[in-house]
């Protein structure tokens, strides 16, 4: 039996109790706080505190509602260790019903470390770092395909931290890992640099499904057990697929039809999409670059020059727990 309490930002937790409240970044113009909302569940036994995030892109909802299933469900009287939800990271994005801030329009999966002296979002950023980094060992960071695209199941883990990440990457459950991405600045970038597995899980998107919702609780109960923090045996897949992605961009705008489905596999050449203008003409046909499976899909019809269309995974290999 643990008798410290639990304490993330402002909050503190005895053992076996729940605790809900908000880590201020700043306030608004009407003086109401802003911040990170947070609901802690701290166990009567040791071990690990699991951070399970989600809403860090506005308009990814699924993930946001397992976040509080996950905590409900969660009896704080048999767990081990402490399990830290943040149902909505960016609130502005999700008042806006936006991937990106309403406040300052940056999409603040890009911009960590963040800046405590920065827009709104850098400040955001630098809070999480700040405050709820050093106060947890484990980040799962829940997405989906967002409003406008649908997304296959599958797990981010960052290339370089294998070693830390994957063992947490493989109980999420999914069949895809995307060694990825080439980009920065993502949450699990700063918990990663603190010696801390982080991975992203992605599901679903273009709509809110109870189905994702699910998948989503899934991954994140099987980590747990992993983790040792509830009962039960863990379920691993006999073989993972190593893929990475490409953004396809169209040159045209139009309106989008779609040939292919999100988890869909192809060979070089397949005709994935075809954008036509508003008289039934073609403008452009969108080909897959190489043999592989179709990542992420366009779901909107609303095509403007420069928007992503598909993202197009290539394997590179199996990965054997
Ligand atoms: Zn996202």
């Amino acid at each position: 039996m643990t008798t410290t309490p639990y304490t993330i930002g402002p909050l503190s937790c005895a053992p076996g109790e729940r605790a809900e409240g908000l880590i201020p970044v700043g306030t608004s113009s009407y003086g109401v706080e802003l911040g990170i909302p947070l609901l802690v569940v701290n166990g009567t036994a040791p071990g690990p505190v699991l951070c399970v995030d989600a809403g860090v892109h506005g308009d990814e909802y699924d993930g946001q509602e397992t976040v509080r299933r996950i905590v409900a469900e969660t009896d704080p009287e048999s767990l081990r260790g402490t399990l830290v939800g943040i149902p909505c990271m960016n609130t502005a994005a999700f008042e806006a019903a936006s991937r990106v801030s309403g406040l300052d329009h940056a999409n603040l999966n890009r911009i960590f470390p963040g800046d405590a002296d920065g827009s709104f979002s850098l400040r955001l950023a630098a809070t999480f770092v700040a405050q709820v980094v050093p106060a947890i060992d484990a980040l799962i960071d829940l997405h989906t395909g967002g409003t406008y695209g649908e997304i296959a199941p599958l797990t981010i883990v960052q290339g370089g931290f294998e070693e830390l990440a994957m063992p947490i990457g493989l109980a999420a459950g999914h069949q895809l890992i995307w060694k990825g991405g080439k980009w920065g600045g993502t949450v699990r970038h700063p918990t990663l640099a603190a010696g801390k597995p982080a991975i992203t899980i992605e599901v679903g998107g273009a709509t809110y499904r109870e189905a994702h919702v699910e998948a989503h609780a899934d991954s994140v109960r099987n980590i747990m057990r992993q983790l040792g923090m509830i009962d039960g045996e863990v379920a691993l897949r006999e073989t993972y697929t190593e893929v990475s992605g490409t953004f396809a961009r169209a040159i045209a705008g139009g309106f989008f039809l779609d040939h292919v489905a999100p988890g869909d596999e192809c060979k070089a050449g397949d005709l994935l999409a075809t954008i036509v203008d508003h008289y039934g003409h073609t403008v452009e046909e969108v080909r897959a670059p190489q043999d592989g499976i179709v990542l992420w899909q366009r779901r909107i019809r609303t095509v403007r020059p420069g928007d992503e269309v598909v993202i197009f995974g290539q394997v590179h290999g199996e990965i054997r727990p």
